[in-house]
């Protein structure tokens, strides 16, 4: 270990900012002792011996991983330690485990090597899927296996649970079992080259407050132990060896930053009401259960989407059973009773299918055969989704969006299959909560035109902006080569928003936005002078929209919104929302 004193050039290194907060300390590198796994071959008679030794293994990992959930649940509360029930459950996966004891078996190779080439398949699985939640998934697997490689080879773990000062912790990746052990007050910082927005990590990361980035290329070339660190969790930027200047202006700014983050915190208990006393509803977008705890912390009112498509991934790549997604609704129903959750059905693509029922191979995916689509095609993995978000919404209020609805037709095929799953429930004499509010993520703009037509059959709509830019301009929203022309602002975007929110209205039916821009503080005046009913986004946006909503009188938002749906170019409206914000909240740009 060398370390320098600040006489190094000051290096930006640039990342993903996945929990918000400017902290200035060193670095501390910890590198995993990964252990080299070598392929020995076995005679048949050593077979019997290297399944038990796998066998205990897997019984001693248990053990540890056991220990950190009850760690887990006395500091961070049980919705975190749900991860390690996840990766205990991972332990005694049939596939996983056959897997390991048939290498050993048929390939005679030592338990390590089979663990090592067991998890690499399950990997490889979760890396061809372009989503990032399942990409992030794919770390979990490597968590799990590492831990139990090192627990057959008889190695024993490294501690971070006792520093003496304050570090930022560089690694090439933190894994999820290992966040929750740091050292809670002298781990200032996290910093590491792997993982994406939602990787478990990033998520605790998140609910403990520790500033975090991830997704920095090369970092563990770049940083030296003991190197003096400033690190954005908001931007997602790493200063190494920052100069004189730097640190001064960071040091205003991290003053500034918990000045602010003091007084919106003061808002958590507040309602998001305008000044002239209209409510706004503000609400979480979620990806797992744990994740309610931040939402409830930061003052949502509810889940206002909850993707679902981690379920998959959790429980290696296969659907999971109606009994596994009841108990999963269920826990978050509880959770946020009395507020609703928005439970989006299954938005996935054909690739998650497999085994060769539906093409691969599709030239145009984002067009192609996914969400509802796809669940109109694979009746029995919809039926299961219905019957258990049917069951959970005796628990609270569970509400269920049909992801891609491009027309009536098909919005209606939709709800019949609720019916068949309420006469299914029915008649084997479960419990289930037959007034399951239904509606529709708004997201394609066939849907948008004919907003007024799909408000008569369903019970909300909430408008998946991310999507509907898309579609609507002709523009990849993942495809950095045209990504200038993706356009919240573009008048064709507002004047569909309008017609949308209009159409769910004049239907007697509430409209809410779950899309990115939902939760973009330029926004907020035009969303509330459209009389939105409720916005949702990640739990950390949630003060600072809040803050303008309380800053502003519904009336004068209808002027503003009137003002900008008048204007023709993006430039124009994006300028007036900006001139019309900082009157209104001036700190808040
Ligand atoms: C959207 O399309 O706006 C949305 C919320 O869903 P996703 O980003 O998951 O497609
Ligand atoms: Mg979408």
């Amino acid at each position: 270990m060398s370390v320098t004193n600040g006489v190094a050039r000051q290096k930006v290194l640039r990342g993903i900012g996945v929990s918000p907060g400017i902290v200035i300390a060193r670095a501390l590198v910890y590198e995993h002792q990964t252990i080299p796994v070598f392929r020995v071959p076995l005679t048949r008679h050593e077979i019997k011996g290297e399944i038990a030794r796998a066998n205990r293994g897997r019984i001693e990992t248990k053990r540890q991983l056991a220990l950190i959930k009850k760690r887990t649940e006395k500091t961070l509360g049980q919705d975190h330690s749900y991860i390690f029930e996840a990766q205990m459950l991972m332990l005694d996966d049939e596939l996983f485990v056959d897997r390991i004891e048939n290498l050993i078996r048929h390939e005679r190779v030592n338990a390590e090597w089979a663990v090592k080439t067991s998890t690499e398949e399950l990997a490889s699985m979760f890396e061809k899927v372009d989503k990032g939640y399942f990409r992030d998934r794919g770390s979990d697997v490597n968590d799990v296996a590492s831990r139990l490689i090192r627990n057959i080879a008889g190695n024993s773990e490294i501690s971070l649970d006792k520093l003496e000062k304050n570090y930022i912790v560089m690694a090439e990746d933190v894994r999820p079992s290992d966040v929750t052990q740091l050292d809670r007050d002298h781990t200032v910082g996290l910093a590491m080259e792997a993982g994406g927005k939602t990787y478990h990590t990033a998520i605790i990361a998140r609910s403990m407050g520790i500033p975090c980035v991830v997704g920095i290329p090369n970092l563990m070339q770049k940083v030296e132990h003991g190197t003096p660190i400033v690190l954005d969790g908001s931007t997602g930027s790493i200063i190494v060896s920052p100069t004189k200047e730097t640190l001064r202006e960071y040091k205003v700014k991290r003053k500034k930053e918990h000045s602010r983050s003091r007084r919106l915190s003061r808002l958590q208990t507040l309602p998001a009401e305008t000044t002239d006393g209209r409510s706004i509803v503000i609400q979480a977008n979620i990806e797992f259960p744990e994740e309610c705890e931040s939402a409830i912390k930061h003052g949502g009112e509810g889940i206002g989407l909850f993707r679902t498509e981690w379920l998959l991934s959790s429980n290696s790549g296969k659907f999971p059973s109606e009994e596994t997604q009841y108990r999963v609704y269920r826990r978050v129903a509880k959770k946020m009773r009395p507020s609703s959750v928005i439970v989006r059905a299954f938005d996935l693509s054909a690739e998650h299918f497999g085994n060769g029922s539906v093409s691969e191979f599709e030239s145009n995916p984002a067009m192609g055969l996914r969400s509802i689509r796809l669940l109109l095609k694979h009746r029995n993995v919809f039926r299961e989704q219905l019957r258990a978000l049917l069951r959970a919404r005796v628990h609270g209020n569970i509400q269920v969006m049909f992801p891609m609805i491009s027309g009536v037709g098909e919005l209606r095929e939709a709800m019949a299959e609720v019916e068949r799953a309420k006469q299914e429930l029915e008649s084997e004499g479960t419990k289930f909560g037959a007034d399951l509010p239904c509606g529709i993520t708004l997201e394609v703009p066939s849907a948008a035109a004919i907003s007024d037509l799909l408000a008569r059959e369903v019970d909300f709509f909430s408008i998946g902006t991310n999507d509907l830019i898309q579609y609507f301009l002709g523009v990849d929203r993942g495809n950095d080569q045209v990504s200038y022309l993706y356009e919240p602002l573009h008048p064709a975007i507002l004047r569909s928003l309008r017609f949308a929110i209009d159409s769910a209205h004049a239907a007697g039916i509430p409209v809410g936005m779950c899309g990115e821009m939902a939760s973009d503080p330029l926004l907020v005046a035009l969303l509330v002078g459209f009389d939105i009913d409720e916005l949702s986004m990640s739990a950390d946006s949630i003060p600072v929209v809040k803050n303008i909503i309380r800053h502003l009188a519904a009336k004068d938002a209808r002027a503003i919104a009137e003002q900008a749906l008048g204007l023709s170019t993006v430039k124009d409206v994006s300028r007036y929302l900006e001139r019309e914000l900082r009157k209104l909240v001036p700190d808040s740009y």
